[in-house]
């Protein structure tokens, strides 16, 4: 199998007057050609901050340490003229509130006469290309003629799926792409990536989420982040059956179940808040909301286990070796 993005001890903190919030810390995690990987976690977990310095690490983002290997380009060691080359080509993303980020004084036409001259291509090849991709993404090709704010937020989301994937790059991000969109236009933008990964127009996908049923209706593995650490990797399947980790039972417990009545049996949400990550717990960064937290949880970080390809960093799992 070939790897598209490979995450060796990833670290990205930000700087602040009172220090480093430890957003993404020693993240390992790989992506392999052909799949498209879901990213899921509560608000503020880092998975945000983990794409977003794939693609654009700016202050106050900083990245601390490791290696984040795009094929054989560390991204961690690109300049900004290089990094600018690979985006689009090699590496792109949906950015969340994408909504938002088509220039709403100028026409879409005009926004790829700058792309053209911003990657050095003929215009007349740029919309040439575009226009393959609108055909594929199910819009008129005359939204080359309109502004932002004609279209619809579906059809916007659309645009900017054309647009991110136009040089068919390698790895695509999608960073919440459909949590402003209504349901039926949220199962079409899915559908649309699915679509966009079987017809080999993007290798691989990271589609980042905090919404279970989504997540489970496009991605092949999942992997789950908590307070900057992945701390579970596994199947879509096993995760939603089976989950590992104390904190993806958690998650999984709070989807609600079709055909359960709520008013009389409680969700069961997980109970506390996520550390701060100023200055997170020693040990496991789950210990204080776990309820199988042990005295060694609180003082040693749990190393990540291979369980039948199964990636899950709790104690837990951790077989003691019988002293001699
Ligand atoms: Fe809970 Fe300990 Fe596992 Fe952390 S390592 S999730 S505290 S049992």
């Amino acid at each position: 199998m070939t790897t598209i993005l490979k995450l060796e001890n990833y670290k990205v903190y930000y700087e602040t007057p009172n220090g480093y919030v430890r957003a993404v810390d020693g993240v390992n995690l790989e992506v392999e050609k052909g799949e498209i990987l879901g990213l899921i976690g509560e608000s503020g977990c880092g998975k945000s901050t983990l794409v977003m310095s794939l693609v654009l690490p700016k202050p106050p983002m900083k990245i601390m340490g490791g290696r984040a290997l795009l094929g054989k380009i560390d991204l961690t060691k690109l300049s900004w003229d290089e990094r600018r080359k690979i985006l689009l080509t090699k590496l792109s993303i949906i950015p969340q509130y994408a909504l938002d980020a088509l220039p709403v004084i100028k026409k879409i036409g005009a926004f790829l006469s700058d792309l053209a001259k911003d990657k050095n291509i003929p215009e007349d090849q740029v919309i040439e290309k575009f226009i393959e991709r609108i055909k594929l993404v199910g819009l008129p090709t005359n939204v080359i003629d309109m502004y932002p704010l004609e279209l619809s937020g579906g059809m916007r989301q659309r645009v900017i799926i054309a647009l991110s994937t136009i040089f068919s790059p390698d790895l695509l991000i999608a960073d919440e792409p459909t949590s402003a969109l209504d349901v039926s236009t949220q199962r079409q933008v899915l559908e649309l990536l699915r679509n966009l990964r079987d017809t080999g127009i993007v290798k691989s996908i990271i589609f980042v989420t905090h919404d279970i049923a989504s997540v489970r209706q496009i991605a092949d593995r999942i992997a789950v982040m908590y307070a900057g650490k992945i701390v579970e990797i596994s199947s879509v399947e096993e995760i939603i059956k089976n989950p590992l980790h104390p904190y993806t039972q958690g998650l999984i417990r709070a989807v609600p179940v079709l055909g359960i009545n709520y008013k009389k049996k409680r969700l069961s949400g997980l109970p506390g808040q996520p550390p701060n990550l100023l200055n997170p717990p020693s040990g496991c960064r789950f210990y204080p909301r776990c309820k199988y937290a042990t005295p060694k949880c609180i003082k040693e970080e749990p190393p990540s286990v291979n369980i039948n390809s199964r990636i899950v960093s709790c104690w837990l799992y951790v077989k003691e070796v019988p002293k001699k």
